[in-house]
């Protein structure tokens, strides 16, 4: 089976383009999606954040309070360091378990959503990459339409990634995003039919 990372700048349009890409009939696997089933209440990952960061973080149903657990966690460097070592291997491990589920099913492609795919260097294990290019401008007015956050934030959070040279650089393919939202439905289509035709006979 190959694996083919998605990945893109914050606000970049990963999720419109994993949409379509599902819809043609490939496999994703949500890397935030994972993320945030491994801290769901009762998983093993969620009583040890709330030892290391207090019990506080957790709220009366039950779940985690995502918002109360960053102010902590990205107080300091050797704090965050303590979240991915609480959360990375467990991420890693259901990450694993999904691909070898979609082998077993035999699929012969899955596309892997991943927005730090190229910041954790997971571009150098994948079989290609997909990167979603959007200008930094553009991005930071999508963040603060469709997502509400003020210009600084969104201006920080972009500014906290690698830049668009170097994503662009480990790209196998690039998905033009800068337009009209219709433009991503034949880029996909294209890449889709490019990665069948490379591996699929
Ligand atoms: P994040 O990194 O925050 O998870 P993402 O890369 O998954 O974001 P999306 O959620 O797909 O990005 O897109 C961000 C927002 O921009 C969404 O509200 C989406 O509907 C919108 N959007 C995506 N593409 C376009 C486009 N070409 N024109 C206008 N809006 C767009």
């Amino acid at each position: 089976m190959k694996i083919i990372g998605l990945t893109g700048g914050i606000g970049s349009g990963k999720t419109t383009v994993a949409h379509l890409i599902r819809e043609a009939g490939i496999p994703v696997v949500d890397a935030d999606l994972i993320a945030r089933e491994i801290v769901e209440p009762g998983q093993p990952a969620l009583a040890e954040l709330a030892e290391h960061f207090g019990e506080d973080i957790i709220g009366e149903d039950g779940s985690l309070k995502r918002s109360e657990l960053a102010a902590r966690a990205f107080k300091s460097k050797e704090k965050t360091a303590a979240l991915n070592r609480i959360t990375h291997p467990r991420i890693e491990e259901v990450t694993r378990q999904r691909f070898a589920e979609l082998e077993r099913s035999g699929e012969p492609l899955v596309v892997w959503d991943m927005p730090l795919l190229i910041e954790n260097g997971h571009h150098n294990e994948v079989d290609a990459v997909i990167v979603v290019d959007v200008s930094a401008t553009e991005r930071v007015n999508r963040l603060v339409k469709f997502r509400g956050l003020s210009r600084k934030d969104a201006e920080r959070r972009i500014a906290a990634q690698i830049g668009d040279d170097k994503r662009r650089k480990a790209a196998t393919f690039i998905i033009d995003n800068n337009g009209e939202q219709a433009a991503l439905a034949p880029q996909v289509a294209q890449v889709v039919a490019e990665l069948r035709s490379r591996w699929l006979q």
